[in-house]
């Protein structure tokens, strides 16, 4: 249990922390409309009346005002409390994982930009190298601060090489890139904060933050698209994958089992493979989610859990 002057503490930076989400959502808002960050001051998006300094409390103004604008009640976005709680709990838990220390501050920081950029690119499947820029920048100050700017550098150039590799795949399927430029940017700036061993971690933890996002939101679109072929087919591999592994788990289990569980699984894998490569260029089944939000949570899952 921390003591009373640590809670104390711990209070005043989740209050920085919301104080700080509200800026952040200006800095996206802003950021993509264009506008500058200290001037107009806050406005409603659409009857552009100025706010009163009580529209302006984070989380509070948004419970208040049931999420409705004052003059207008034109609905306001979701995104606006969700922001400001994200901050306020990451700046907490940096405050208890790094206590007072230049780590926390660099960490409010970095991971201030991590909230940025994770919603310009659900938003607008936008990544501004300007942040991406910064965010690097504050990961070399890491490094120097721990002594370990020659891993740091290293991560910066596999982040890029590892992501343009895969980016050039794509010129083999569909001649054109896999993904955006601004995928290759993160995975840089994630290099340049934990050095290159640790970010292929982050990026295998990516891959399969990636895939759980995905697969539960794919299945529905078939669903939804009433390609059960497909449908039956996916859901079939994974079921026999899954007791595949969970026949696997017991240790006194016959080889003959293992192998003809090794075939059903390559062929209904195999067979759904072909369903969904079938599908995906003829009807709407695609789903294609920026990688961004993915490799943001691995980072920052990553730093707390390790
Ligand atoms: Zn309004």
């Amino acid at each position: 249990m921390p003591d009373i002057l640590t809670l104390y503490i711990a209070f005043w930076v989740f209050i920085v922390g919301l104080c700080i989400g509200s800026f952040l959502n200006v800095v996206i808002l802003r950021g993509l409309s264009n506008e500058s960050i200290v001037f107009p001051p806050s406005k409603c998006p659409k009857c552009q009346h100025a706010l009163k300094w009580w529209h302006n409390i984070p989380l509070l103004s948004y419970i208040l005002l049931r999420g409705k604008c004052y003059f207008c009640h034109e609905k306001i976005s979701p995104q606006y409390f969700i922001v400001e709680l994200v901050t306020g709990l990451l700046y907490l838990a940096v405050f208890f994982k790094f206590g007072i220390s230049i780590n926390t501050v660099l960490m409010f920081v970095i991971l201030s930009l991590f909230v940025v950029m994770t919603v310009t690119d659900l938003k607008e499947k936008i990544i501004f190298e300007l942040h991406a820029y910064i965010l690097a920048g504050f990961g070399i100050v890491l490094s120097l601060v721990h002594h370990n700017l020659l891993n740091s550098i290293l991560g910066l150039m596999e982040g890029i090489l590892i992501m343009e590799i895969f980016a050039a795949i794509g010129y083999l399927f569909v001649k054109s890139r896999a993904f955006g430029v601004g995928d290759t940017f993160i995975a840089a700036a994630l290099g340049t904060i934990f050095g290159w061993a640790p970010l292929l971690i982050v990026l295998i933890l990516s891959l399969i933050v990636q895939a759980c996002i995905t697969l539960p939101l794919y299945i529905y679109k078939l669903y939804k698209n009433k390609n059960f072929k497909t449908l039956i087919s996916l859901v079939l591999f994974l079921l026999i994958a899954l007791i595949y592994k969970l026949l696997t788990l017991k240790s006194d289990i016959n080889m003959t089992i293992i192998y003809i569980g090794i075939l059903l699984v390559v062929i209904s894998g195999l067979y759904c493979v072909r369903q969904i490569t079938r599908n995906i260029k003829s009807t709407k089944d695609a789903i294609i989610l920026p990688f961004g939000p993915a490799m943001f949570i691995s980072a920052v899952a990553f730093i707390f859990l390790n």
